[in-house]
């Protein structure tokens, strides 16, 4: 490690102490870090004139005399915009460097492929920022996140038949985006936001269980995104052989059997409905629903035997899963040929409607974080 990278390495530990501590002494700061005090004030100097830190808390001295400057962390000096698109919505948020949600939108708007819709993202943005009261100079960037695949070096959607998307790139989507943007698939999205807020689990596999079916593989904390387009992709899994016909052409794929759909079609596309009537002891929706079980069950077995950690359910699906865990976990571990138990490696999503527009926000956060 040369000099340069010793400086940044001692500022980033300071950072970072600091954001863990929330507040800290000079002194303490050296102490625990084992650093001399010529350099921590160096550093401290140079993060409050960034703005990044605080000196303006004096922390109290009990023992009279004068009270050391203790420093505090910022945690919104920068923010981060996340967009999902949907079918039916334009959702965005604003996260702090902590991954707090400052401000959700939900916004019912169909999804078309033409100029008029593209405008009506950047007014989603702009109208976030105004409302949340953001100072604009203070976005890092804004995170799109959609469906179909998605070459993201290239901020391009390779194949995007759930909605018509196919062939459009970073800079469509942010043609009327007036900050820094990047594209991202929206299973991603949602994984990088849970993996990153949790501070139990460093690699784990999220499902995202919407009307379709994605996914991404998350390894120490990032994203994997393989060498091609198509990590974790478990939608398209063979679930049944020569079974029903998928969206993508092929027959018996796991996302014909395990999509949300299969169980909101039952009451007029609410899903939330269906779990109603559900509770409500409705035979043919219980009859629906165990079937529907079963087949998650095997494809939770089949991702637990391909990546063996920690395996997130989300989308829409976790959102109102936490109620049958036990019952899903009897049928995981019946499929399992180590006798695991599921309750040890299988657990519902954390956040819900948010994940996906926040954790294309995280990206952001991340960047900026590792350049501090
Ligand atoms: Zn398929």
């Amino acid at each position: 490690m040369d000099i340069v990278d010793v400086k940044h390495n001692n500022r980033k530990k300071i950072y970072f102490y600091i954001r863990d501590q929330k507040v800290a002494t000079k002194q303490k700061i050296a102490y625990d870090l084992n650093l001399s005090l010529p350099t921590v004030t160096q550093n401290l100097e140079y993060l409050v004139q960034k703005g990044m830190i605080s000196d303006e808390v004096k922390e109290q001295n009990r023992g009279g005399g004068r009270n050391p400057v203790a420093y505090t962390y910022i945690s919104d000096v920068m923010v981060a915009v996340g967009v999902e698109i949907t079918y039916h919505h334009i959702k965005t948020a604003i996260v702090d460097l902590d991954g707090n949600v400052i401000k959700y939108v939900h916004k019912r708007q169909l999804y078309e492929r033409s100029d008029r819709y593209l405008q009506l993202i950047g007014d989603a943005v702009d109208g976030i920022i105004e409302s949340g009261g953001v100072d604009p100079k203070k976005v890092l960037g804004v995170g799109i996140a959609v469906s179909g695949l998605i070459d993201q070096k290239k901020g391009l959607v390779v194949y995007g038949r759930i909605i018509d998307n196919e062939g459009m790139s970073k800079e469509d989507f942010s043609k009327y985006v007036k900050y820094p943007t990047k594209l991202i698939h929206d299973s991603n999205a949602a994984g990088f936001c849970e993996i990153w807020m949790s501070t139990e689990h460093k690699n784990a596999y999220y499902v995202n269980i919407s009307n379709t079916i994605g996914g991404s593989v998350l390894i120490n904390n990032e994203v994997y995104l393989g060498d091609g387009l198509y990590s974790g992709e478990i939608g398209h899994l063979n679930l049944v052989p020569d079974g029903g016909v998928c969206y993508c052409g092929q027959k018996g794929c796991a996302d014909v059997y395990c999509n949300a759909e299969q169980l909101s079609d039952k009451t007029d596309g609410d899903l939330g409905l269906f779990f109603i009537h559900l509770k409500q002891g409705d035979e043919e929706v219980k009859a629906l629903w165990d079937r529907y079980l079963d087949y998650l069950a095997v494809l939770i077995n089949d991702i637990r035997m391909m990546f063996g950690c920690t395996i997130i359910l989300g989308g829409y699906i976790g959102i109102y899963i936490k109620d049958y865990m036990d019952d899903l976990y009897e049928r995981v571990n019946r499929k399992n040929s180590f006798f695991e138990d599921a309750s040890k490696y299988l657990v519902p999503c954390r956040h819900n409607v948010e994940v996906v527009a926040s954790g294309a926000a995280l990206y952001f956060v991340k960047d900026y974080l590792d350049e501090v």
